[in-house]
């Protein structure tokens, strides 16, 4: 639909790929699973949404409150407003399932898994890169992944009710049905 995916995992990720001292900085933390540091966060997000025309689709953030607020501010700045807020339900045995099968390609960045497996197993379809796996995708730290979304994201969930549209959708279908269902939501008249 032409509008921007500002996600600030895969914006972290590109900072540690490029090397940079950001990325030298939280390489160490998305392998832990642990949540980077709020400012460091908000200063690539900013970047992301900064350069978005057509408005943007957020993916990842806000993680807990503190980023709840920050938002609120660069938006403020931006006179922008989020429209809708849109949860994907998905058991955790499937989250661990599906996240342990994700292979991503080393040179062209594309993400095998279930629903795509690389017709060579380690080697990327498009581009024969090597492909590999995400350290945050051990079962070990997904595990400590999903605790933190249940105290600190899951939360934001009543607070983004008081003043915006707030939908769920059954994420754990195929990906078709998924996409018929959040299309209907995101394209639905708000209240
Ligand atoms: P994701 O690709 O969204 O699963 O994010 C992967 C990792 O990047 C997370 O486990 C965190 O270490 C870091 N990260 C991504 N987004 C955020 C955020 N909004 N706040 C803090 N850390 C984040």
């Amino acid at each position: 639909f032409g509008i921007k995916q500002v996600s600030t995992g895969d914006l972290l990720r590109k900072e540690i790929l490029e090397g940079t001292p950001l990325g030298k900085k939280v390489a160490p933390i998305l392998a832990s699973g642990k949540l980077v540091d709020n400012k460091i966060v908000a200063q690539v997000l900013e970047k992301g949404i900064g350069s978005a025309k057509n408005g943007f689709v957020l993916d990842g953030f806000p993680r807990n409150s503190e980023q709840a607020q920050i938002l609120e501010k660069i938006l403020a700045k931006t006179k922008q407003k989020i429209g809708l807020v849109l949860e994907l339900v998905v058991p955790d045995e499937k989250i661990v399932e599906r996240l342990s099968s994700r292979r991503q390609c080393s040179k062209c960045g594309k993400v095998y898994g279930l629903h795509l497996p690389s017709r060579v197993e380690g080697v990327c379809d498009d581009c024969g890169g090597k492909l590999f796996q995400r350290d945050d995708d051990k079962p070990a730290v997904i595990k400590k992944r999903l605790e933190l979304y249940r105290n600190e994201t899951l939360p934001l969930k009543a607070y983004f009710r008081k003043t915006t549209r707030v939908e769920s959708i059954d994420g754990s279908l195929a990906i078709d049905s998924v996409f018929r269902a959040a299309e209907k939501k995101i394209f639905a008249k708000g209240k």
